[in-house]
């Protein structure tokens, strides 16, 4: 049996990042740049004013009070959104907007709460810092720099970056297709109805939804019947893709032949990996897609999706960090373990008085899918022990994002 660092490590080996592809900046978000992004344009592209008020020569403003206030006379009013054809020359202001271009000649801003207005004037009554709410070009991002760098993740204020930079179009990894197939004689899709002995496909939805929500694209190929010419035709299909993800037939049945048809297609190895759930694992290669054969058990190939298949798509995609982060959790009850193997347990971690506490959200059966839909995180219970008191710290993986760990349970 190998452990499940050894079989990540062996899968990553095998991947590598994807092609860059140029998207509209829209789709970009996401994703990771695939090519450093230089700066054609400053941001800000302009000197321009940070509050609505004057714009003014601070030589004319030396010494103004409330008290003693220095008057200046007004040129005339400096929008947004249009080049300033004034000229503050000594004696002088202009009443200038939020984001309008500076006046020649002006060295700070009064905001207009600091001044007194009158027709035609305005009385100063602070003495202003030399360049006081100028918003100085380039300040933010100079002109000819580096704004990010192949390999960065592009998050939506990245978006926002590049838009202000003039970037319509961006060089970023293109999304892995992975295909989905499903095997097994007892499999009919959602949408039929079940005969005696069927079960309803609750994997593949389940597994194309989570690689949805990691930004692959998932192909679905259906279901693979028990029999070597399926099994061999889908599977050559499948290999078609950037992945082919496989579900079932990786065990010890007399029907469990999708091992056999990747051996004869490709390079295999099966493993048993020291988890619960989980523990049959193949992975290999049908040319040049590498193939992952998850176990049937929804559960278990849910958790080896997460383990396993998750950190491979992440490598595709050109992330740096392929991993979920981990944490520290308080256990809210005692949790017992009939196994000796490592097991992850399907849990509800929540916040509760600025620490986190986890909870089982129910039976841990590989078959159970509720409890892993009921929960937050796995928690990573290591070989050997069998008791884990209440109060016992463990580590947890996240598997949804913060709002899901803001309260306790809803069933609880
Ligand atoms: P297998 O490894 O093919 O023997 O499958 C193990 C168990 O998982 C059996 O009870 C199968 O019926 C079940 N199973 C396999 N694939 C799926 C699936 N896609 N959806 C639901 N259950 C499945
Ligand atoms: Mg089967």
């Amino acid at each position: 049996m190998i452990s499940v660092e050894e079989a990540l490590t062996t899968i990553l080996a095998r991947f590598h990042p994807l092609e860059a592809e140029r998207v509209p900046l829209r789709e970009a978000w996401g994703r990771v740049l695939a090519a450093d992004v230089v700066a054609r344009e400053a941001i800000p592209p302009f000197d321009n004013s940070a509050m609505d008020g004057y714009a003014v020569r601070l030589a004319d403003c030396i010494g103004a009070t409330e008290a003693n206030p220095v008057v200046l006379r007004v040129l005339g009013e400096a929008p947004a959104g249009k080049a300033s054809g004034f000229d503050v020359v000594p004696g002088t202001a202009v009443r200038i907007m939020t984001g309008a271009p500076i006046p020649a000649g002006a060295d700070a801003v009064v905001m207009r709460e600091e001044t007194r207005e009158a027709p035609d004037r305005v009385e100063i009554l602070v003495e202003p810092e030399p360049a006081e709410h100028i918003r100085r070009l380039g300040e933010d991002v100079p002109r000819g720099s580096t704004v990010f760098e192949a390999g960065e993740l592009l998050n939506p204020a990245a978006l926002g970056v590049l838009a202000s930079i003039g970037v319509a179009e961006v060089d970023v990894i293109r999304r892995p297709r992975v295909a989905l197939l499903a095997t097994g004689d007892e499999l009919v899709p959602v949408e039929a109805p079940l005969a005696p002995g069927q079960i309803h496909d609750s994997t593949g939805p389940a597994l194309e939804a989570l690689l949805t929500r990691l930004g692959a694209v998932p192909v679905p190929l259906g279901t693979a019947r028990d029999e070597i010419e399926d099994l061999r035709a889908k599977i050559a299909e499948g290999a078609r893709h950037d992945l082919l993800i496989t579900t079932g037939g990786v065990s010890v049945g007399d029907h469990d032949l999708v091992k056999v048809v990747l051996g004869e297609l490709g390079e295999m190895a099966f493993w048993k990996v020291n988890m619960q759930p989980g523990k049959p694992l193949a992975f290999g290669a049908v040319g040049d897609t590498p193939v992952l054969g998850l176990p049937g058990n929804p559960v278990s190939s849910l958790v080896a999706f997460e383990l396993f298949v998750r950190p491979a798509v992440r490598r595709m995609q050109g992330h740096a960090r392929v991993q979920r982060p981990r944490l520290t959790v308080r256990l809210s009850h005692l949790l017992e373990k009939r196994m000796e193997r490592r097991q992850f347990v399907r849990a509800w971690v929540h916040v509760e008085d600025g620490a986190y506490q986890a909870c089982s959200t129910g039976p841990q059966g590989s078959h159970v899918l509720t409890s892993v839909a009921r929960g937050n995180a796995l928690l990573d219970l290591p070989p050997g022990a069998h008791r884990f008191e209440a109060g016992t710290l463990v580590q947890a993986i996240l598997l949804e994002e913060g709002e899901a760990y803001a309260g306790r349970h809803p069933d609880r």
